[in-house]
């Protein structure tokens, strides 16, 4: 039997009335489903539905009991908990995310360019491995990682912007239905052009919110989200648990209700994938640092990092 995109299995779980929300390009995608029959329901006749502009939250570096694991399950919007595989709690964490009704992807983590291997934890993609491992260590990601419908990459300045490398980490993604979110650690990534190629549901990180770890930057960083939705009806963001979990945990909580005023529909990261229009263009700059993904998962922000204070 042909296999399904995994995002997509879960939607089709999850049955027609939660679609009839979903944006009009994402029910083109699912065009295997039947037409949601209550589409048009909460809107009246006659009237528009208010402008609204969806965001995704994702949080990295779950999977070590790291700080704010607790308060970023808790939030009351659907993040999607990125994951990283062969660490102690990666199940764990993985389970409770799931059982919080909240998505899962796995971090994957990959070489950069500046840092230290144990900055990676173990089986980390690097671009001297052969295509056999890079293909078995993918694998194996995946398969620490429960219920993960698509993947993003910890760090990784250097693996995503190999070719021979990011081939075959998406092949395999493509082969397990599994979407890639792009979290641009890299100027010269060259994700994009090849999901395009390979026919890999891909998406794109628009803004890390914590770069640094201090209230006043991630407060500064969710209003340039907020002043970005105005002109953007997809936005992705990142945070972390760990060193910065429990700032960006509390600044996302105080500022849900006036994002939701601003007519910000907060969504689950595989509701914004569009196959036939990806939302974000590829090579621009991202706002903040780029690098903010490039350390370990509970460790200080690198020397060589311009985000380290
Ligand atoms: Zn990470």
């Amino acid at each position: 039997m042909k296999k399904g995109w995994r995002w997509k299995k879960r939607l089709l779980k999850r049955g027609g009335i939660r679609l009839a929300s979903v944006a009009a390009s994402v029910i083109v995608a699912l065009n295997a489903l039947p037409a949601p029959s209550s589409a048009s329901a909460a809107v009246p006749a006659g009237q528009d539905a208010p402008k609204e502009h969806t965001v995704a939250v994702v949080i990295d570096d779950f999977g070590n009991r790291m700080k704010g694991t607790a308060e970023m399950l808790r939030l009351p919007i659907p993040i999607t908990a990125a994951v990283m595989p062969f660490l102690p709690t990666s199940q764990a964490d993985a389970e409770a995310a799931h059982a919080a009704g909240r998505e899962v992807i796995v971090h994957l983590p990959m070489e950069p360019v500046k840092g230290k291997p144990s900055w990676l934890g173990p089986k980390a993609i690097l671009t001297a491995l052969s295509d056999e491992e890079i293909r078995l260590r993918t694998e194996a990601a995946i398969a620490d990682v429960p219920h993960a419908v698509g993947m993003n990459n910890h760090m990784g300045s250097r693996a995503t912007a190999d070719e021979r490398v990011m081939r075959v980490v998406l092949q395999v993604c493509k082969e397990r239905g599994l979407f890639f979110l792009d979290s641009r650690t890299s100027y010269k990534s060259v994700v994009p052009k090849l999901a395009r190629e390979m026919g890999v549901p891909l998406l794109q990180n628009d803004l890390f919110l914590d770069d640094v770890y201090t209230d006043r930057h991630v407060g500064g960083q969710i209003l340039l989200l907020k002043a970005r939705v105005q002109k953007h009806d997809r936005t992705v963001v990142i945070g972390h648990v760990g060193p910065p979990g429990l700032i960006t945990s509390g600044q996302l909580a105080a500022a849900i209700p006036a994002l939701r005023q601003a007519s910000v529909r907060f969504v689950k990261l595989s509701e914004l994938l569009s196959p036939s229009a990806p939302y974000s263009l590829p090579g621009a700059k991202l706002p903040g640092s780029a690098s903010v993904d490039e350390s370990e998962p509970g460790a200080k922000v690198p020397e060589e990092s311009p985000t380290s204070r």
